[in-house]
């Protein structure tokens, strides 16, 4: 469970402003715990589980699972991490309903988010991102064609596995998915607004390495991160 003492930090930004990718490199650079809903429902699907069958029509779509499914996963997968030393949460939540439910567990910790991390892009970036990216189905590692390129053609780094395209990330299906970003994952940034929680917007149309930076930065200004160990 989280104890105190870790930053608690939303990840928030429309599909395909890098969101993981970020995640990823600032818990692998301070240690954070990451936690992706979407490579938690991805992995519940490819159980094989009748959850997982339900949730497919919903992300083929592109539609939001609904509130409380997402919700019961996340909170027991924060529930079983030691997230003692930070935690990011990246895709979740994603509706109103979804971050009171999230405060009322974590207020009951009295461990509430200490800040919102907000990566934005211009529509025609976020849809090149989205149309480009692969991803290894074993280790979740997440590529793109022209970007981030694996070092041998379609093939993982990390564990050496085909990567495949998601069934989401087609340009049809990522019009619904900003659309819905829009109506119901905006509204959260008021909620936190609200509430007083720290946001911090940081432009991802930048590269990687840049785009990190940033956030790392900002992150240690407010305290949230230890500037010793920041990447070099
Ligand atoms: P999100 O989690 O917000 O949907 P991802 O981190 O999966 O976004 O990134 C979407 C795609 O864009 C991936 O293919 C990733 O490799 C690529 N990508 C992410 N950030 C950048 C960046 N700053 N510059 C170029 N490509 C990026
Ligand atoms: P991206 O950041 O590229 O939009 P994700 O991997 O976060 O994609 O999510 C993929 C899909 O999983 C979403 O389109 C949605 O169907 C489902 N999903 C992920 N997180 C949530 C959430 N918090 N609430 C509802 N549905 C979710």
């Amino acid at each position: 469970m989280v104890r105190s003492g870790g930053a608690r930090i939303v990840m928030m930004g429309p599909p395909g402003a890098g969101k993981g990718s970020v995640s990823e490199r600032l818990a692998d650079n301070f240690g954070l715990v990451h936690l992706s809903s979407g490579d938690i429902l991805r992995a519940e699907r490819a159980s094989g589980s009748e959850l997982g069958e339900k949730l497919k029509k919903y992300m083929d779509a592109g539609e939001l699972v609904p509130d409380e499914i997402v919700t019961e996963i996340m909170i027991k997968a924060i529930s079983q991490q030691d997230s003692s030393n930070g935690l990011l949460l990246d895709g979740f939540p994603r509706t109103v309903q979804q971050a009171q439910r999230l405060g009322e567990a974590l207020d009951k910790i009295a461990l509430p988010i200490q800040a919102v991390l907000l990566l934005d892009a211009p529509e025609e970036v976020l849809i090149r991102r989205i149309t480009g990216r692969r991803i290894c189905p074993k280790c979740g590692r997440v590529y793109h064609v022209d970007t981030m390129p694996p070092v041998n053609d379609s093939i993982c780094d990390l564990c050496g596995t085909k990567l495949i395209q998601r069934d989401d990330d087609t340009e049809q299906v990522v019009h619904e998915r900003i659309c819905l970003y829009h109506q119901e994952t905006e509204p959260v940034i008021e909620y936190y607004h609200k509430l007083g929680t720290r946001m911090i917007k940081v432009d991802a149309d930048a590269p990687i390495d840049e785009v990190v930076s940033r956030a790392a930065d900002r992150l240690t200004r407010i305290g949230l991160l230890e500037s010793k160990e920041r990447p070099a």
